[in-house]
């Protein structure tokens, strides 16, 4: 398993789809001058399998499709297949606002793709509407209902808590895991991009310490749970009574730096080193000049080796090149 200068097993890899985005999350694009990548520099399915090839050769086992929005691609399931079929590969997961997902969720899952993760802000109509602007909240609740019936489990759902839009939403959130098996959890902003997104994530920031009080004065104290894995970078709980797992997800009060363990792929082919910084390293010149599979190997290697030891946003430093939506989460 790739071992960085740090030690961290980074066997990971996140991949952004795309940069465009049927949504406009506050936090996360802005309506107007988003700044998207070239369309001829997005990864074609077949240069996504290469490099996802290379990746399990040097002992990657676990991928996920993120964008922007990744159910935009046209050639998502395509996508998927040829992902889910490299060898040594074991998990093939995908971030999604669950908008188009009631008409592909059955197909996703016949392709290979093994889960799914929702991003809700909302159950409330209107408050999700001013959060994530352009989405329907019945939309999302049929994409979920589509990913159920399909059979992705644990169903987990993902909502970042912004003061001003959904801080009070975390307790009817929380409340879906009492009669579910469901992970909802709840991510503290981050700044990325430099622009409006990021200042709105530095003046709407919601510490997990507020939402965690918030669910527990009205469902009760909380049990922590295990990590099932050294790497995950939630906090794990349950509610008294409760079947499903509340999950904090906190990269500025308690961040996780020291046990990460991934790799990043933008959607115009650059690893992308640590979410909140902009050292990036480009693969997408090896892949279109004919790189063979080692060499591939050799460049994520590289970018490994060259991980930042954890972000630096308590020295006011952050990801300024580059947009949340371009990177993926
Ligand atoms: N469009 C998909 C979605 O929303 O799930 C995938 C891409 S989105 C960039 C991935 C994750 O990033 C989502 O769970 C979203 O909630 C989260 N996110 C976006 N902007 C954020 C920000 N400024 N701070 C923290 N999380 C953010
Ligand atoms: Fe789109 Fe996801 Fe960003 Fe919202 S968080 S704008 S759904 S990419």
């Amino acid at each position: 398993m790739p071992l960085d200068r740090f030690q961290r097993e980074i066997d990971y890899l996140r991949i952004s789809l795309t940069d465009h985005c049927n949504l406009r999350c506050v936090y996360c694009m802005p309506l107007s001058e988003v700044g998207y990548a070239p369309p001829a520099s997005a990864l074609t399915p077949e240069e996504i399998e290469r490099l996802v090839k290379a990746a399990a050769a040097v002992g990657f086992r676990k991928v996920r499709l993120t964008g922007g929005e990744p159910t935009l691609r046209p050639d998502l399931v395509d996508i998927v297949k040829r992902v889910s079929r490299v060898p040594g590969i074991r998990d093939v997961a995908m971030t999604t606002n669950g908008i188009l997902l009631s008409r592909m969720a059955m197909t996703l899952k016949r392709a290979g793709l093994t889960r799914v993760n929702i991003h809700i802000d909302s159950l409330d109509p209107e408050r999700m509407s001013r959060l994530m602007r352009w989405g329907k909240l019945s939309d999302v609740q049929r994409g979920i209902a589509a990913a159920v019936e399909a059979g992705f489990s644990p169903l987990k759902l993902n909502c970042v808590v912004t003061r001003g839009y959904n801080e009070e939403d975390v307790v009817e959130l929380a409340r879906l895991t009492l009669e579910r098996d469901w992970h909802v959890r709840f991510i503290e902003l981050m700044p990325l991009g430099g622009g409006e997104c990021a200042q709105i994530s530095i003046d709407r920031f919601v510490s997990n310490i507020d939402s965690r009080r918030r669910i527990e004065d009205a469902l009760g104290a909380l049990e922590e749970l295990a990590p099932a894995h050294p790497a995950d970078e939630s906090r794990n709980f349950r509610a008294p009574g409760g079947r499903g797992v509340i999950g904090f997800i906190s990269p500025v009060s308690e961040p996780y730096c020291g046990n990460c363990n991934r790799m990043r792929l933008t959607s115009d082919g650059r690893f992308h080193l640590c979410l909140l910084q902009d050292d990036e390293i480009d693969v997408q010149k090896a892949l279109r000049s004919g790189a063979t599979q080692d060499e591939l190997g050799e460049i994520l290697l590289r970018a490994v080796a060259a991980k930042p030891t954890g972000h630096a946003l308590a020295d006011g430093r952050s990801t300024v090149a580059r947009s949340m939506h371009h990177i993926g989460g």
